[in-house]
């Protein structure tokens, strides 16, 4: 029984998480449903080029060993998609998948499904990052002006988000996103290695620091073993 709301689980159908009768079920509604067709399709799209990531990741939480920053990302969406449940679900899974996908420096590979040489799905920004009052914009880069980052920090009660974007670094690299506080402390707000993808064509980042925003004095990037590529001070 299906209501206009809460439609079927595509999740679950597109990942093979139901049994053979639900996915009949949810086959036939297929047949019915324009609107589920059309954002089955967009799940399939967002799942096709996103291979590096389990699809259940999204149902079960990310696997132990991922990425920090996608491990953080994933679980925040998802605890964002459990308290929209119902009709949300599953835009919000295809806005955790995007997500991880920008976070795991892919976004270009969304690119080559269609013609266009941008992201061809909606870009849903992180969550929140925009129109939060006190959020600050940072921007540095290396002395050569090779390596660049760009940031957004974004107040939350006594924690910020991070929501990046940074070029130039070479493919390889064990990196660590770290918010500095005024006071000299140092908060991890998320870890990656940097693509070959990403070297080319710089990633996207986005982590959470438990910092009080108005502590904040920059965000860097550094690598494990200590060595910092870039940072952008709040002025
Ligand atoms: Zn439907």
């Amino acid at each position: 029984m299906n209501t206009a709301d809460e439609h079927v689980d595509l999740a679950g159908y597109l990942t093979g998480q139901l049994g053979s009768g639900e996915q009949r079920d949810v086959e036939a509604h297929l047949d019915g449903c324009e609107r589920c067709r059309a954002e089955a399709a967009s799940l399939r799209e967002v799942q096709s080029f996103l291979g590096e990531l389990p699809p259940e990741a999204l149902l079960d939480g990310p696997p132990v060993g991922a990425d920090l920053v996608m491990q953080r990302t994933v679980n925040q969406v998802r605890a964002e998609a459990r308290a929209q449940a119902g009709r949300g679900r599953s835009m919000a899974i295809v806005a955790a998948v995007v997500v991880a996908a920008v976070v795991l420096g892919v976004g270009v590979m969304v690119g080559r499904s269609s013609s266009g040489p941008e992201v061809a799905v909606p870009t849903t920004p992180p969550p929140s990052t925009s129109a939060v009052p006190g959020t600050k914009v940072v921007s540095g880069a290396d002395a050569s002006g090779q390596t660049r980052l760009t940031a957004s920090i974004v107040p939350e009660p006594g924690w910020v988000r991070v929501d990046g974007s940074v070029k130039g670094i070479p493919a390889g690299q064990k990196c660590l996103l770290v918010v500095l506080g005024k006071n000299g402390e140092r908060q991890v707000a998320g870890g990656w290695m940097v693509s070959e993808r990403a070297a080319r064509d710089g990633a996207n980042l986005y982590g959470t620091a438990v910092v009080d925003p108005a502590q904040v004095a920059a965000v860097v990037i550094e690598n494990t073993a200590g060595h910092r590529f870039v940072e952008a001070d709040v002025s």
